[in-house]
């Protein structure tokens, strides 16, 4: 049997932020404002995989008024997720992502950041797809007022 998840999250973006991207810092002139490092790439992912467990959402188990999570960094919830997952019986399957900034291009961070997702996820890097896009300048993602990032996730039963 497989299970299906879907992600979504949006961060704004600020001058004298850091932008985290998948747990890799990206140069930019504009970061990500959050609770935690406002990495909505790790963010999706790990809503995804807790929509295809059926456990929920990032904001049941890390609630943004808890200041455990303040300025953590975001693998700390994906490691959380993946562990309540495999104690459950289901192991990830593939992860497919889609990251949706104006700019900075990010292109010559993919390979970076499916390895470190790898690594948070203890996760083959071919089962992981991340994919990049802008919104051709339209709207408050293309203005860069923000960012946002999407992600699809299936199990499979481990045993
Ligand atoms: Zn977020």
């Amino acid at each position: 049997m497989i299970k299906v998840g879907i992600g979504y999250d949006v961060h704004q973006l600020k001058v004298d932020e850091d932008l985290f991207i998948g747990g890799v810092k990206v140069l930019s002139d504009f970061g990500s404002v959050g609770h935690s490092d406002g990495d909505a790439l790790s963010h999706a992912i790990a809503d995804a995989l807790l929509g295809a467990a059926g456990l929920g959402d990032i904001g049941k188990f890390f609630p943004s008024d808890d200041d455990t999570w303040k300025g953590v960094e975001s693998s700390v919830f994906i490691s959380d997720v993946i562990s309540r997952i495999t104690k459950i019986g289901y192991k990830v399957n593939n992860v497919d992502a889609t990251i949706i900034l104006q700019s900075p291009k990010i292109e010559k961070y993919i390979g970076q950041i499916n390895e470190a997702l790898s690594e948070v996820m203890i996760l083959d890097q071919s089962r992981i797809n991340i994919k990049a896009t802008t919104t051709d300048r339209l709207g408050v993602i293309g203005e860069g007022l923000g960012w946002a990032s999407m992600a699809v996730v299936t199990l499979i039963k481990s045993t």
